[in-house]
């Protein structure tokens, strides 16, 4: 296994959101400019090692997330021109969010090689927004999204529902405005109040701000329904995309692909092979091998900000293919049948048919026939709404007993 994508972390914003639990530090400001002082020249020199050790070599697609990634204004394209330098990545997607998006922030980032912008949007009602603690209005966002389309790039946008004060009619409207801006794709997700944040904290105190899971479902059903018959396909539980824009990032995910995480709290997944070869790059790596002679697969994450902690978590070839049917469940083509015989090799074909058994009478899952005439068994809708119902069955064929 080669790694064919790669995912740098800012962990910066310019303000934190009600909602968000993701390792990112709200700055601005001589702070936030001290503080990226010293995290991109890290950034850098790792993306330099893991180019020298020739792990980029065969790099498809760049993902940069955060926090903000926008918040580095142009130090972003030098960057993106780093990366370039080790790798032809035919996809390279920034996140912004509208804030610290504009036009010519837009230009250098397209100069500099990035294709696809996927914007924080999350709603285009101002209410709903100030109520979750966003810096944007709406006028904003489509004001982002209009500069990212004009400097040529595939513009997705991110919708949030669940919101506090959000309706069925508000839902409705922020989808159709989003939709008649022509973003070529679109992901959905709904509201998670995580412990510890402010939202989480007023919702103790205002039970009605906890989000509905029949609103949310609704919500859902409302975002096939309209993105459907504007051309999109659901390829996955939370993404849209007109024909030919699915992200292809995010597929290496769902699809037992090797990635590399760059930055701190970015996670990787490598085989065997790789991880041997790549070792050296990653203190404690090497250790952990010799003690998992079984491990198939590795996945860490990079504690902090100089990349001398990480986590490891070791798969044995069985945990592996079980982890990949399971990623395969959240793709609207679900995972073919040839992979499910592969998995009988190491499962046992009994586990494997009662998973599937288990999966169709649930109703979360049926055999299709897809295009090329390649029979899958795919999640229903039902199997979306209760994925980890479904994800579970899948998981569970990693334990032996
Ligand atoms: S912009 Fe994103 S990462 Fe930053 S605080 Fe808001 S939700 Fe979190």
């Amino acid at each position: 296994m080669s790694i064919s994508a790669l995912y740098l972390h800012i962990p910066f914003c310019h303000a934190k959101c009600a909602y968000c639990d993701f390792d990112s530090r709200g700055l601005r400001g001589s702070a936030l400019e001290r503080a990226l002082a010293d995290y991109v020249p890290r950034l850098i020199d790792r993306i330099d090692a893991f180019g020298c050790a020739g792990a980029l070599r065969f790099v498809d697609t760049v993902y940069i997330g955060g926090g903000t990634p926008t918040v580095l204004g142009w130090a972003l394209a030098d960057i993106v021109a780093r990366v370039r330098s080790w790798c032809d990545p035919v996809e390279v997607t920034c996140e912004a969010n509208p804030e610290s998006f504009d036009g010519s922030l837009a230009d250098a980032l397209a100069c500099a090689g990035v294709t696809r912008i996927s914007l924080g949007v999350q709603s285009l009602d101002d209410t709903e927004l100030v109520g979750i603690g966003r810096l944007h209005t709406s006028a904003r966002a489509l004001e982002a999204l209009r500069c990212a389309r004009d400097a040529g790039f595939d513009v997705s946008c991110d919708l949030m529902c669940g919101l506090p004060g959000q309706t069925r009619a508000s839902w409705r409207e922020t989808l159709q405005r989003l939709i008649a801006e022509r973003p070529c794709h679109v992901s959905v997700y709904p509201l998670t109040l995580e412990e510890g944040t402010p939202l989480a904290r007023r919702a103790e105190r205002e039970p009605a701000l906890v989000p509905s899971e029949d609103f949310q479902a609704d919500c859902m059903e409302e975002s096939e329904r309209q993105l459907v018959c504007a051309g999109f396909h659901r390829y996955e539980v939370a993404s849209y995309a007109q024909p030919g824009h699915a992200c292809r990032h995010n597929l290496a995910y769902w699809t037992g692909r090797g990635y590399l995480g760059i930055g701190r709290s970015s996670a990787g997944m490598v085989d065997r092979a790789c991880a041997d070869r790549l070792a050296g790059l990653f203190p404690g790596l090497a250790g952990r091998l010799e003690a998992e002679p079984d491990a198939a697969r590795v996945r860490f994450v990079q504690r902090d900000d100089a990349a001398e902690r990480f986590d490891f978590e070791c798969l044995t070839e069985r945990e592996a293919v079980a982890e990949d049917l399971m990623l395969g469940m959240r793709l609207s083509r679900g995972v073919a049948a040839v992979d499910l015989e592969h998995a009988t090799h190491l499962c046992g074909s009994h586990a494997v048919d009662e998973a599937v058994r288990a999966s169709r009478d649930l109703g979360l899952a049926r055999w299709v026939d897809e295009d090329g005439g390649a029979r899958c068994l795919a999640p229903t809708e039902r199997g979306w709404l209760l994925g980890n119902e479904l994800y579970g069955i899948f998981w569970g064929l990693a334990d032996p007993s």
